[in-house]
């Protein structure tokens, strides 16, 4: 099964696409070509038991002509370096097509945190800060959390990067605690970047949201926001699935309260007034808009023919597989792609980043209405792009507008 986004390879395929499709500058494709530097770590960790264990880590930075580099950092067995590639590569288009000043880097430790007790997951992560301090800091390459990496490892790295630099660096990561520069509506942005993508897309397509059936994959943090939005807009929540399983009513779920319900269960799973569904049950729902917001590789060249969703909404990064890609195009389903629909979150990072610059912090209404006007207006570049040019889908058109942004850089910057 490929993996979209996993593979270096398929963003190139992406890129290529939309480079035919515009005519892009075959400098600025060799210049984004490979990653500009990644630097592999080793990093060693005394364990509680008096061992020492080396772990392996990356920190990718793909390109940085639009600003610093930004991107997450995961801990994960399995955080290859092809992978981690492809992902730094994710953000610099990401960046780029929501207009931040930024490029893309993405970063991982070879570990399985479920193995590690606190005190030696702290001593990794400021062991890895450590060992990538040089090729980081607020103007330089700004780190956030990713898949197993929370607010709580983003205080000890800007700790120890800030005891390194013998001054308080807040700004060196984002997804902080609030309490040490952490923005306000940072939880919500990319579930709220959703909503705002999909009600721009609505006015655009023509698509009443009053009463539109919604199926939601994955009840984590974009899943829950996206579907308590759409909820609030008049949208029908239908179905939703988390990992242990899923849940459906043909008269709608309330996902504020299937929200408690998850919290007092641990699921979705026995929701009062709801039928249990399957995972790909829910993927071949007859509705209006499907949100894989779980994992990747939802959708591909086996089930992808299964769907009956108007449109899919990636919330998740990489959800559908090429092959998906595809079908989905022949059957005339609508796919907001990833690197707009779920840009809410970094951009509310970016605003993190620019409080902690300011030194000056706002309220959860400040950050809404700048991630509103973000969202919308990349939504409209990317339907402009869309409408401009004739075979070309929302995906390849969100390309086209970041490749659009990043050659108008590299030549007012002279690199081509
Ligand atoms: P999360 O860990 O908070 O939630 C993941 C959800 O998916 C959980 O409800 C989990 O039960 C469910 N899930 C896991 N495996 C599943 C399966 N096989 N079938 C159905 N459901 C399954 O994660 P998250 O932060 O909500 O991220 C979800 C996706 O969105 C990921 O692809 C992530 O990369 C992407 N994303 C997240 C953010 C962010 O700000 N959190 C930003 C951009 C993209």
């Amino acid at each position: 099964m490929s993996q979209p986004y996993r593979h270096y390879e398929v963003v190139s395929q992406l890129v290529e696409q939309a480079a035919a499709a515009m005519q892009l500058d075959p400098k600025v494709k060799e210049l984004l070509r490979e990653p500009m530097r990644t630097l592999t770590v080793s990093v060693p960790v005394k364990m509680d038991d008096g061992s020492i264990r080396v772990f392996q880590g990356f920190r990718c930075q793909h390109n940085n002509v639009l600003g610093p580099f930004k991107g997450g950092i995961r801990f994960h067995p399995e955080a290859d370096e092809d992978e981690v590639k492809a992902l730094a590569a994710l953000m610099t288009y990401k960046c780029a097509v929501v207009g931040l000043p930024y490029g893309g880097a993405k970063g991982g430790v070879l570990c399985d945190p479920a193995e590690l007790s606190e005190s030696e997951l702290e001593k990794l992560s400021r062991e890895f800060i450590r060992a990538i301090a040089s090729i980081i800091g607020p103007d330089q390459d700004i780190p956030a959390p990713d898949v197993n990496t929370n607010p709580k490892i983003m205080g000890w790295f800007v700790d120890e990067y800030s005891v390194l630099k013998g001054s308080y660096q807040q700004g060196v990561v984002t997804g902080k605690p609030i309490a040490i520069g952490g923005s306000q509506g940072r939880n919500e942005a990319t579930g709220r970047g959703v909503m705002y993508v999909i009600r721009e897309a609505a006015a655009a397509f023509g698509l009443e949201l009053e009463g539109a059936t919604v199926a939601v994959q994955g009840f984590g943090n974009v899943g829950n926001y996206a579907a308590k939005f759409l909820y609030d807009l008049g949208c029908k929540i239908i179905a939703v699935a988390d990992v242990f399983g899923g849940v459906y009513c043909e008269d709608g779920i309330d996902p504020y309260l299937l929200k408690d319900h998850e919290m007092q269960t641990g699921s979705v799973k026995g929701f009062a007034g709801t039928a249990p569904i399957s995972n790909e049950e829910l993927l071949a729902l007859e509705c209006d808009i499907l949100i894989p917001a779980a994992l990747g590789n939802q959708l591909t060249g086996k089930n992808a023919g299964n769907v009956k969703a108007k449109w899919v909404v990636e919330a998740a990064n990489g959800p559908t597989t090429p092959e998906a890609d595809k079908i989905l195009r022949e059957k005339g389903v609508l796919v907001i792609p990833d690197i707009l629909a779920n840009a809410g979150g970094v951009t509310v990072s970016y605003f993190e980043w620019v409080q902690n610059n300011y030194k000056y912090y706002w309220s959860a209404e400040e950050v809404d209405q700048r991630l509103e006007r973000i969202m919308a207006d990349a939504f409209q570049a990317v339907y402009r792009a869309y409408t401009e040019r004739e075979g070309v889908d929302l995906r390849v058109a969100a390309y086209i507008v970041a490749l659009d942004r990043l050659a108008v850089a590299m030549k007012a910057r002279g690199w081509v």
